[in-house]
């Protein structure tokens, strides 16, 4: 069995919108108790590379490193780039940190509920944006981004601001999110390596 029933949409999220592949590296932003980590492990394999964040303990998963912080700190964020360009050996770039070496960068984070719909709204749109920097920086080109939202009235700016870096960006609605029926997800594809030129 899996640690959460969250599972259960990064597998469907996964036959959606195919995301994870045998070798890749993944990186899993919010990611107690484990249950992504459990389903992305099983698709990478042995040959693959999953780094598992959350700013509560993970209990230890074989083939699965992890990291306990903040994401919303810069020092949670450089922490996550040194463990990927080691796991990864992945070689910089002239120039380049040695960092953009991840397939998959998801985020199931969600902020600690108040009821209260527009500051709901607000902090998970924020955790998207902690989210979407991370991507933006270990990303190989080509790379997918998945993060969690609640949908809401800065749903449409938020997408707007990471259609231009990838190919294209969905919303998918897991039959698995039914019981919050706020909850969607960006599913953002193919990390684009420069900008498109408007008209494109
Ligand atoms: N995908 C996970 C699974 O399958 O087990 C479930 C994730 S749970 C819905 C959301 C997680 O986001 C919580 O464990 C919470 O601690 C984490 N989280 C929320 N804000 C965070 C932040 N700023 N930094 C790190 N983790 C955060």
């Amino acid at each position: 069995g899996y640690r959460s029933r969250s599972a259960y949409k990064l597998k469907q999220l996964d036959r959606t919108a195919n995301l994870l592949h045998e070798g890749a590296t993944v990186v899993d932003l919010g990611a107690a108790p484990g249950g992504w980590l459990q389903v992305a492990q099983q698709e990478v394999g042995e040959a693959g590379t999953v780094v598992g964040v959350d700013r509560q303990r993970i209990d230890a998963l074989d083939g699965v490193e992890t990291v306990r912080g903040d994401m919303t700190e810069d020092s949670t964020k450089d922490e996550v780039r040194e463990i990927v360009g080691e796991v990864s050996g992945s070689q910089p770039e002239a120039g380049e940190t040695p960092s953009r070496a991840a397939d998959v960068v998801c985020s199931d984070m969600a902020p600690n509920m108040t009821g209260e719909y527009d500051l709901d709204h607000a902090r998970s749109v924020h955790l998207v944006r902690q989210a979407l920097e991370v991507a933006l920086d270990l990303l190989a080109p080509g790379g997918d981004f998945v993060a969690k939202v609640f949908d809401g009235q800065d749903l449409s700016d938020l997408k707007g601001d990471i259609e231009p870096e990838f190919e294209y960006v969905r919303e998918v609605r897991p039959d698995a999110s039914r019981e919050s029926s706020s909850e969607l997800f960006l599913v953002a594809k193919g990390r684009l390596t420069a900008p498109v030129a408007e008209g494109d």
